[in-house]
């Protein structure tokens, strides 16, 4: 019997990790996840389980894997794993925070500016030959960035990196609102904690940075687009269920803001069809806010290294749920 199932495709550094380490594992090595059935298979009798945002970990999964300890996602985010239920058999899960932060911000902002510059619209016209000659008017025609007002909402780890880029980099002024205050944040980078509804208000650029969860489910519906500046920008690079697709579509269509960049969407693969007509000031991408070489492989590892510990009977260096490997060991 493996001790270790790993649902997909990762990077192969890990797998060489978990083989130093003598872990016997069953890699399916794909990049389409297992369908539930196949999956409850393969986690059957192993101890250690490394998935990915795509492999729903919930208790009747667990019901299946009388022997497993571990549950590494390959992601910060865990929305696809039923955390509690994992506490209450006793098993340990883990993510990989830090290692994405700095990447995920770059495509964030990558977005920003592609949105507010048009860039992906400019692509097009340049490779279809439609360029015959400069003129002040030109249809790509923009939206400046630098020194306007950046509102983060979940001033975390990622959040806080968007900021410093917006601060640092281009002048522009923070907002932000969390659970609790950032002091830091807001001595090095001048941000203010304000709430929602002013930072609606107020932001010329809104980036989501929260973890989904029922609290941030669809916080962003019409409702909260009729708040917004009708100039202003929203960019989600964290997961999908945080806003209400087709508002948004609805909120662009009709004006009600003017641009979006989009990197997770609410029934993933799956695009709002009117989300994807639409293309003044508005980008989207395949969930690729993580996706460097360098951080993807990190990422592998650190999962492989989670596993790795809870299985050397070491709590994991990135246990969501601490608590209960005190109550195990
Ligand atoms: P983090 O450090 O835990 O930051 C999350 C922040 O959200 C925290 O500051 C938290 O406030 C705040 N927050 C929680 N609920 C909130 C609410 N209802 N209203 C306002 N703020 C709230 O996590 P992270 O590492 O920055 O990652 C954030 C999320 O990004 C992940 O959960 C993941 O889903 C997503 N992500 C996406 C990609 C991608 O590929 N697109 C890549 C990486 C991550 P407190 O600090 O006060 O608790």
């Amino acid at each position: 019997m493996p001790q270790v199932c790993v649902t997909q495709r990762i990077f192969p550094e890990a797998i060489e990790l978990l083989e130093s380490e003598n872990l016997s594992h069953s890699y399916h090595e794909s990049d389409q996840a297992l369908d539930p059935q196949d999956l409850k298979e393969a986690v059957k009798g192993c101890e250690g389980l490394i998935c990915l945002i795509t492999d729903k970990v919930d208790g009747g999964l667990m019901e299946h894997a009388h022997n497993l300890k571990v549950i590494a996602n390959v992601a910060v985010g865990y929305d696809n794993i039923d955390v509690n239920a994992a506490s209450e058999r006793g098993i340990i899960v883990t993510n990989t925070p830090d290692v994405l932060t700095e990447t995920t911000a770059d495509l964030t902002f990558a977005l920003l500016l592609a949105a507010a510059r048009r860039i992906p619209e400019a692509d097009t016209y340049m490779r279809s030959g439609q360029f015959k000659e400069f003129k002040l008017y030109q249809p790509q025609i923009g939206v400046d960035v630098f020194g306007k007002t950046l509102g983060i909402v979940g001033m975390g780890r990622i959040g806080t990196a968007v900021a410093r880029r917006g601060a640092l980099g281009f002048g522009m002024k923070v907002l932000y609102t969390a659970n609790s205050p950032k002091p830091e944040a807001e001595k090095e980078l001048g941000a203010t904690q304000v709430t929602f509804e002013k930072l609606l208000k107020e932001s010329d650029f809104i980036s989501i940075n929260t973890p989904s969860t029922l609290e941030t489910h669809h916080i962003f519906t019409l409702k909260e687009f009729k708040q917004m500046k009708r100039t202003a920008f929203l960019i989600n690079a964290a997961r999908g269920p945080i806003v209400k697709e087709d508002d948004l579509a609805e909120a662009l269509e009709s004006g009600l803001i003017q641009g979006a960049g989009i990197d997770v969407f609410e029934r993933e693969p799956l695009i709002d069809p009117k989300l994807a007509q639409l293309k003044k000031h508005v980008v989207v991408a395949p969930h690729i806010g993580s996706a460097s070489v360098e951080t993807r492989r990190n990422m592998s590892l650190m999962a492989a290294q989670n596993v790795i510990s809870a299985l050397k009977g070491q709590c994991p260096p990135n246990a969501l749920n601490s608590e209960v490997w005190k109550n195990v060991s």
